[in-house]
């Protein structure tokens, strides 16, 4: 027996990161290059990998660890393995790894001229299999399949079919329109927007119009949201047979490199009816998305929920714990409250909403305070139990610092701890295609993975799992290939090459943020020019009663750059923007439009915004940068 340590590599500016997922267990026989763990920190998830191949022994770290560079993971039995190599047991370089999401755009990004990849998907190269052949007939052909409706899935379809191209989906459910549509961004919405007008509701009687206490009818609510996918669901069944868009309900999964069998599938959920087609492709696109992550020690019961769950919408509860501080938990969260929940929250990092600004965050929780029992920061959750009463949780500090609160008993208890993609229930070895173990695929910026004539687009990929993200691959993947095919070489030259992509949580006032954050510029040394504007300086805003809000933009101002007598001493083009404010989430997109025009501060400033809307915070904020905003009070000389 050789015994050897495993250390974390050198992962570059990442440390202190947080253990999020464990992949091996003692006992598990592992190859070189096998990814361990999960860390994730506010920029990226990224996983590290074994030194060595072996049998592990002894994990040395546990779920909600924060390691460095040089921290024990774990003890190898690597016996055969070549004892001498693994003695050193070196770490491995850092170039070997790469963050799953790497949003922060640099100053030397944006000027430069070729494509940034900001979307990074897999952390660990990965060996592609051999692909399994297949010589049976197939019960019928295509140009390209798509595996999976969601948006990335339905969005590719109909983009291809539009360039002539014979296209078959495989979808397991009734409907398209996948997770958005179903159980993600659109019924939220529906919900959440019923909540903001009873909130607003309730605040008109500060302002002189009291409508009295509201009366919720529980299941008419859910008709309505039932009634919103419909329509969009129902919307796209009908685009799909206009464009002549081949639907295949059923279960796929590849059996070679040209064809994927469907299991049928029928009812409301996935009930197979034991029929099996076979169809062959030229080309496929992978979009089978994600799935949301259960943790292992959560009871089977119906007071335990995902996000569908919640959406599911069945009671009210009185005490609710979301387990993670991340949009999905937060927006569910404010549905519930609104509808008469207390909240508790439970996050292993030192804040909610990771990865937007802390001082925009600030405002919004000021706001959202009052729906809170507890927050509970730096804390995880370590057990649960079913008891008559409800669901008694227990906790423990994530860190020095953190809380360890009493064990709570909760009448709902929703896991918002993130998603995990579904790459490894498509048998994707079978096609040839690499498979990291955590289930993402690696693709290049034209979404091709390890096999030339398949691609992947959508969560499946990467972070960030966001709809317009995979809307947008999913169009780069349908011209590349109809460009192939027809020999267009203007659309097969497509890439993915958007400089940013926006976030926004939809909550309570809404936090909308896109490209550099001034947290990633701290931490980054990137010098930037600041044009803060207060909401409370906007006349609109005040005239809402809703002023507490802000918008940000942030300029290059890095001594390195060419400066062209704009704003700052850099080249002066906006590198990121951000917002907390009612419809933040609705005018985000002009500063990303901003960033991908390469605008500075006076193109923005000079912009003519109506008045008076929201949306003139946005020159406003340009104007304060550059220094001739005349809606706030005199810079102090
Ligand atoms: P999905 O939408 O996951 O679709 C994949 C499809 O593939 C599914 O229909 C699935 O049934 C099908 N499938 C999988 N495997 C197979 C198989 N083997 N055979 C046949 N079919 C298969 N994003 C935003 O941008 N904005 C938001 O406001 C937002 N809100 C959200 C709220 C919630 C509660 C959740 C859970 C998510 C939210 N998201 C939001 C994220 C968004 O829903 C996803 O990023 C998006 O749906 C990903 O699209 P996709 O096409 O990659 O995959």
């Amino acid at each position: 027996m050789a015994l050897i340590d495993i250390y974390v590599p050198d992962i570059g500016d990442f440390a202190e990161v947080t253990v999020i997922e464990l992949l091996v267990k003692p006992g598990d026989s592992i190859a070189a290059d096998q990814s361990l763990i999960t860390v994730e920190s506010d920029k990226a998830s990224m996983e590290i990998p074994s030194s060595h191949a072996g049998v592990v022994q002894e994990l040395k770290v546990k779920f909600g660890d924060t390691v460095s560079k040089g921290s024990l993971l774990l003890t190898l039995d690597a016996a055969g393995q070549g004892a001498a190599a693994a003695a050193a047991a070196a770490p491995m370089p850092a170039d070997s790894l790469m963050p799953n999401q790497l949003l922060a755009l640099t100053d030397q990004a944006l000027s430069a001229t070729k494509i940034e990849a900001k979307v990074m998907p897999a952390a660990v190269p990965v060996v592609a299999p051999a692909a399994a052949s297949f010589d049976a007939t197939a019960d019928m052909d295509c140009d390209l399949l798509v595996l999976g409706a969601g948006p990335g899935g339905y969005s590719a379809a109909f983009r291809a079919a539009d360039l002539g191209l014979k296209v078959v989906i495989v979808e397991r459910y009734a409907t398209l329109g996948g997770v958005c549509l179903n159980v993600g961004c659109i019924p939220s919405k529906a919900l959440l927007h019923v909540a903001a007008v009873m909130d607003e509701v309730s605040h008109m009687a500060d302002l002189g119009v009291d409508y009295g206490a509201p009366v919720v009818n529980i299941d008419k609510l859910r008709g309505h949201k039932e009634k919103v996918i419909g329509k969009l669901t129902g919307g796209l069944a009908a685009m799909a047979k206009m464009r002549k868009v081949i639907v295949v309900r059923g279960y796929g999964a590849f059996v070679g490199p040209n064809h994927v069998e469907v299991e049928e599938t029928t009812g409301t959920a996935q009930e197979k009816t034991g029929n099996k087609k076979v169809v062959a492709f030229k080309n496929a696109i992978i979009a089978a998305g994600s799935q949301a992550v259960r943790l292992p020690f959560m009871p089977e019961d119906p007071r335990v929920v995902d996000s569908t769950g919640a959406l599911a919408l069945k009671e009210v509860p009185k005490r609710m714990l979301i387990l993670g501080g991340g949009i999905i938990g937060l927006e569910m969260g404010t549905v519930y409250s609104t509808l008469g929940a207390r909240l508790d929250v439970v996050e292993m990092l030192d804040g909610l909403m990771q990865g937007a600004d802390r001082d925009l965050v600030n405002i919004w929780q000021k706001m959202n305070a009052k729906r809170f029992d507890n927050i509970m920061l730096k804390t995880k959750t370590v057990g649960a139990e079913a008891t008559p009463e409800g669901i008694k949780v227990t906790f423990a500090a994530a860190e020095e610092g953190g809380t360890c609160p009493e064990p709570q008993t909760y009448d709902l208890v929703l896991q918002a701890v993130g998603r995990s993609p579904n790459g490894k229930k498509i048998a994707a070895d079978k096609a040839g295609v690499a498979v990291t173990d955590r289930g993402f695929i690696n693709v290049d910026i034209q979404m091709r993975t390890t096999v030339p004539h398949i691609f992947a687009i959508g969560d499946i990929v990467g972070q960030p799992m966001l709809a317009h993200k995979a809307v947008h691959e999913a169009h780069v993947a349908a011209e590349v290939i109809a460009g192939e095919l027809q020999g267009n070489k203007e659309l097969a030259a497509a890439a993915f090459n958007a400089r940013v992509i926006p976030s926004v949580a939809y909550t309570d006032p809404e936090v909308a943020w896109v490209g550099l954050t001034e947290d990633q510029a701290k931490a980054q040394g990137i010098k930037v020019k600041k044009g803060l504007f207060p909401w409370a300086a906007s006349g609109r805003a005040i005239a809402n009663g809703r002023d507490e809000g802000v918008t940000k933009l942030l300029f290059d101002d890095s001594p390195h750059a060419g400066s062209d007598g704009h704003a700052g001493r850099g080249h002066g083009k906006i590198l990121g923007g951000a917002m907390v404010g009612t419809h933040a989430g609705d005018m985000i997109g002009e500063v990303a439009l901003a960033i991908e025009m390469g605008a500075d501060a006076l193109d923005i400033g000079k912009t003519i915004h109506p008045h008076p809307t929201l949306g003139e915070s946005i020159g406003m904020a340009a104007e304060v940068a550059h220094g001739s905003c005349t809606d706030v009070p005199p810079v102090r000389k």
